[in-house]
């Protein structure tokens, strides 16, 4: 039986890991500010995924590549 309860609350951990929305978001003095860029084609609503030296959109496939200083 403790074993049993040791594999649900496993489960239980990795559904807390699960990306969500809000964490894109940061919230600082009432402020809310994203935390990725956002696709200049699709629109505000549209998160770019952050890659190592680019940005891609899931949606039309935009790449922004990062400024290197
Ligand atoms: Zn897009």
């Amino acid at each position: 039986m403790a074993e049993k309860n040791k594999i649900t609350s496993e489960k239980k951990a990795n559904k807390k890991k699960q990306k969500g929305v809000f964490s894109l978001y940061k919230i600082e003095n009432d402020k809310i500010s994203r935390l990725r860029p956002t696709c200049e084609r699709c629109g505000s609503g549209y998160f770019m995924a952050n890659h190592k030296d680019r940005y891609t959109c899931g949606h039309c496939g935009f790449t922004r590549y990062k400024q290197i200083k």
